[in-house]
């Protein structure tokens, strides 16, 4: 497609002379048109926290390619992500991984329509860098630059290669930095129901997983021990599960978890790490599948996307499949690769925000709160 021909009908920015300006918006005027387009050629970069990734996506929906370079190994000796060692080390992967998503989607930087970067929530070094190099590969070209919420990226994953996903939807978001049940509507229409009145589920699963001895990220590796364990060998708590609303807390499960193993040890018994882990993870997935069913009810839609790196956990999985059987819910739920961060999300997302007229001023800034709207 010709950038002449742009067939996204009339949009306008908001200036930061304008009153309505705040600082990090993306919106100019909405108008709705088509809402995909099977042609755009849509370049994504995602740096937000410890994923260097870039993609390109056709028509919001076809990936080109997904490159994805994962700084799991350099945080790994720390335990955690240390936000410098992040920052510095996506200033050393985002050009490379451009380089190597045009190539494999046998483009050039000429056939790109757009460049969607995520603009928050994330790390403020990692997003700047992100974002400074889409603000300046938009320029060059001359071509929209479409600042992204990370949140609402992760609900796109639905959307890529799945052509039966289709709003309305309740959507569980739920990964190492958020939790939350959102009710979306329609592109860009969501209500937040509920969330996590502490940790998120990814962060609960990476501290237990830490104190358990286990390697970082914790999530997988609990994973991983929960199918040699036994759910049922301890009951932890379901905190909040009996009561109404959408919110979930983690704190108190965590809190058991250590108050379990210190027990054990200071009683001199075997710890069986496995059954810790599987029993945990049991308490995790039975909080999120009573809670996400609710606001099935709640909302009487029929379709559930499930998105965000916990997504990827396969008791979480197989507890949703079923639960959604039982009432005949629409379960889409994306391939891994897809549920942790990676930058198709961000292309299909910022896919969606220009068919509805809307990218964003160059003088927008990265948020590492930017709120889901
Ligand atoms: P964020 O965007 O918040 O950084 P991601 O969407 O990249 O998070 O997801 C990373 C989180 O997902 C980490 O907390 C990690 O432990 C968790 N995670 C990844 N795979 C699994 C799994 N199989 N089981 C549980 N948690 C997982
Ligand atoms: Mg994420």
């Amino acid at each position: 497609m010709d950038k002449d021909d742009w067939s996204f009908g009339e949009s306008w920015r908001v200036e930061p002379s304008d009153p309505t300006w705040t600082g990090t918006q993306t919106a100019i005027k909405e108008q709705r048109v088509e809402e995909w387009d099977d042609e755009t050629l849509v370049l994504g970069i995602e740096t937000s926290c410890d994923e260097t990734s870039a993609s390109v996506v056709r028509g919001g929906r076809d990936i080109l390619s997904n490159v994805i370079a994962s700084q799991t190994e350099l945080h790994g000796e720390y335990g955690g992500i240390v936000p410098e060692v992040a920052a510095r080390a996506h200033v050393e992967a985002l050009t490379p991984a451009i380089r190597e998503a045009l190539v494999r989607a046998d483009a050039t930087f000429w056939d790109l329509d757009a460049v969607a970067v995520t603009l928050g929530p994330g790390l403020i070094g990692s997003l700047l860098v992100g974002v400074a190099e889409a603000k300046a590969i938009a320029s060059v070209l001359d071509i929209p630059f479409v600042g992204v919420n990370h949140l609402e990226a992760h609900i796109y994953s639905n959307f890529l290669g799945n052509y039966s996903a289709k709003w309305p939807a309740v959507v569980l978001v739920i990964s190492g930095g958020h939790t939350m049940l959102v009710h979306a509507r329609g592109h860009g229409d969501y209500e937040i129901l509920g969330g996590t009145l502490d940790d998120a589920a990814g962060e609960a699963f990476d501290k237990v997983a830490r104190f358990l001895g286990l390697d970082y990220p914790g999530g997988p590796e609990i994973d991983r021990l929960s199918l040699l364990g036994n759910p049922d060998a301890v009951r932890f708590p379901r905190s909040m599960v009996g009561e109404p609303g959408f919110d979930v807390s983690y704190s108190g499960l965590k809190t058991s978890v250590t108050n379990y193993v210190r027990r054990l040890e200071y009683e001199g018994n075997e710890i069986n790490v496995a059954d810790v882990a599987a029993s945990f993870q049991q308490a995790v997935v039975d909080i999120e599948v009573a809670k996400t069913l609710a606001a099935v009810d709640h909302t009487m839609v029929d379709t559930l996307f499930l998105c965000g790196g916990v997504a990827a956990n396969s008791g979480l999985r197989t507890g949703l499949e079923k639960a959604c059987l039982d009432r005949s819910i629409t379960l889409h739920v994306p391939p891994i690769e897809l549920c942790t961060d990676n930058a198709a999300m961000v292309a299909s997302c910022g896919t969606a925000l220009l068919r509805r007229g809307i990218y964003t001023s160059l003088d927008a800034a990265p948020d590492p709160n930017l709120p889901l709207k």
